[in-house]
């Protein structure tokens, strides 16, 4: 199929065909066939008395045997016309069937070709290729800002943008090619081209990205889109042995590539790469090793230590997620939190952390506070305070002590939701810190009119404040922005004396960072507590911890044969 992967403008005809019964047409048939049989005897007795009659020979033909013919002539005519009811019949059952047909290789809202159809005609494209002078390119594209466009300017508007991206391409593919939706905003190509002139194929390419990001009106409102593309060509596909890969193959090349672009900012192209391969390898051991490990308990929490500046000491701790992996080592969470969130498994991830977190720290003298990250993705759960209110009784957790941090992307999706979530884990005794501030676009209005209990300022600018001058000026800024709303400051990422020294100058807060300490495993810190009577025994009177005391749990951990190797460098 050429550019005619369009279907024709008649597929939505679904008239029913007027199918007869096929019974009814072996007994006409049936009566024709008698009927004409009859014919040639009757009529062969009753043409020579005709004839003889006429001559004057004879008599006139027997009336019962004129009758006879007579009947038989109107039963020829009824089986001539049946015969023809019955072609026309025919005809429109195979009209019928091909539309089926059409109906069930298309896709009903672009008129591209689908999934299964393309694998089809692709296939039988790559099995003609061979020893030929031609080669295939096969294309994945996905458009970037889909969902969002679906979501800010509804359905409709988004069955127009996918509509008009079709067109797009469609009108760029040279003769020959096919163009097929397969998912929700993707689409594949496979276009052919001459071996010696692969720069056609990025010309293409550059088109159809360009092409997709001009601005589109749809109901009167200009809908910016633009798209990631990928690409892999039938000689990549080849296994060791030479053999042709499949249509699925290449398809899937091209997938990874795709992926890769989107990865490398969107909006442009990629030809597929071996190491390409190996990336998404990993990546899907990195899934599958969360699945696994979550039940058997390999994900598990460290912890930071949090401090005040002004007196030195320990306020509480944050507890920092961990993988220990039984294939990878000690594996930090900015690695598998995102595939956690991609695989859906970030709410039982974080559910089985925070549980096990709330056990380590109900040992902890009852004057620290536990902090803990949250995904964007769990705030949009509905049941997200009732789970956690769940985990606080079933460990019989203050929720006093509990504080969670969100980050500013929380923010954007809905203010509203946010809010509510907010207020209600309050109403329950939660604490709720706004995390990394500073990365993202919180106005100072949103700020206002959302009740955090306290602002952790981004890491990025604390650690370098000293030769930054811009860093300074924005940290000190939000230090007295944190005044004003009377909301709490934490500055994270504390690594040296000289910047708490320059942070305490801008008033109060509380700090973290490596300065204090590494993030370290459950059993360290509480053997760390435990020097420092600071474990929950009524007996001992909890005594307080200076800045310099908190550096010695870095030395603690380092101390113990069961600490992983890793854990100083986490
Ligand atoms: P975050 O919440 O901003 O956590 C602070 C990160 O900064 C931690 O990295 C910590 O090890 C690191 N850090 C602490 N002090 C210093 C310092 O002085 N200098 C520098 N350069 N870095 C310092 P980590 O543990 O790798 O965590 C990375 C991020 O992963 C966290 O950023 C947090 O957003 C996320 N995360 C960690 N645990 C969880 C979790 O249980 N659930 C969710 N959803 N996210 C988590
Ligand atoms: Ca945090
Ligand atoms: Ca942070």
């Amino acid at each position: 199929m050429t550019k005619t992967s369009f279907a024709p403008g008649n597929r939505r005809d679904r008239r029913k065909p007027r199918i007869g019964n096929a019974e009814r047409d072996v007994i006409a048939l049936g009566i024709a066939i008698a009927a004409i049989i009859l014919f040639v005897g009757t009529g062969g007795a009753v043409v020579p008395q005709v004839v003889r009659s006429l001559t004057g020979y004879g008599l006139g033909p027997d009336k019962v045997l004129v009758n006879a013919l007579l009947l038989n002539i109107a039963l020829i005519i009824f089986g001539w016309r049946r015969y023809r009811q019955l072609l026309e019949e025919v005809e429109q059952r195979r009209n019928a069937e091909e539309q089926a047909r059409i109906l069930a290789e298309t896709d009903s809202l672009t008129g591209c070709l689908n999934r299964r159809s393309l694998n089809a005609a692709a296939n039988e494209m790559l099995a003609g290729m061979e020893g030929r002078s031609k080669r295939l390119a096969f294309m994945m594209i996905d458009l970037d800002n889909f969902k969002r466009i679906n979501d800010f300017n509804g359905h409709s508007a988004g069955d127009q943008v996918l509509q008009q991206s079709a067109k797009r391409i469609e009108e760029l593919l040279p003769d020959g090619a096919l163009l097929a939706r397969i998912g929700g905003d993707e689409f594949a190509l496979v276009v052919p081209f001459e071996k010696s002139r692969r720069q056609v194929i990025d010309q293409l390419a550059t088109a159809i990205v360009a092409n997709i990001s001009e601005v589109l009106e749809i109901n009167g409102i200009g809908v910016e889109v633009t798209a990631s593309l990928g690409i892999a060509d039938d000689e990549m596909g080849r296994g060791a042995d030479g053999s042709p890969g499949d249509a699925q193959t290449l398809l899937h090349m091209a997938d990874i590539a795709m992926y890769q672009a989107k990865k490398q900012g969107r909006n442009h192209y990629l030809w597929f790469e071996e190491p390409m391969e190996s990336e998404l390898r990993f990546r899907s051991e990195i899934e599958t090793g969360i699945r696994r490990g979550i039940p058997l308990g390999e994900f598990v929490p460290y912890y930071q230590q949090q401090i005040d500046l002004q007196t030195g000491e320990l306020s509480g701790f944050e507890m920092l997620a961990r993988w220990n992996s039984p294939t990878l080592g000690i594996v930090k969470p900015d690695i598998f939190i995102p595939v956690a969130e991609a695989i859906g498994a970030i709410g039982e991830l974080s559910e089985s952390l925070i549980a096990q977190a709330l056990e380590d720290a109900k040992e902890w003298d009852p004057g620290l506070t536990l902090a803990v990250n949250i995904s964007p993705l769990q705030l949009r759960d509905p049941w997200f305070a009732q789970k956690l209110l769940r985990l606080l009784a079933e460990a019989n957790f203050p929720p006093h002590r509990l504080e969670i941090e969100i980050t500013e992307s929380c923010l954007h999706e809905n203010v509203g939701v946010a809010r509510t979530l907010i207020t209600s884990l309050q109403n329950q005794g939660i604490r709720v810190s706004l995390d990394d501030f500073g990365t993202g676009y919180s106005s100072i209005a949103q700020l206002r009119s959302l009740p955090f209990d306290r602002i952790k300022i981004d890491r990025s600018f604390v650690t370098n404040l000293i030769e930054n001058q811009d860093s300074a000026a924005i940290v000190h800024s939000i230090a007295l922005l944190g005044q004003g709303l009377g909301m709490p400051i934490t500055a994270e990422g504390i690594e040296t004396g000289e910047v708490m020294e320059q942070l305490r100058k801008y008033g109060e807060m509380k700090g973290q960072g490596f300065l204090y300490g590494q993030p370290q495993p459950a059993t360290v810190i509480h053997d760390w507590l435990s020097d420092h009577k600071l474990l929950d025994q009524p007996q001992a009177a909890p005594a307080s911890v200076t800045t310099s005391d908190a550096n010695k749990v870095n030395t603690a951990a380092e101390d113990k044969a069961d600490t992983p190797r890793q854990a100083g460098n986490a």
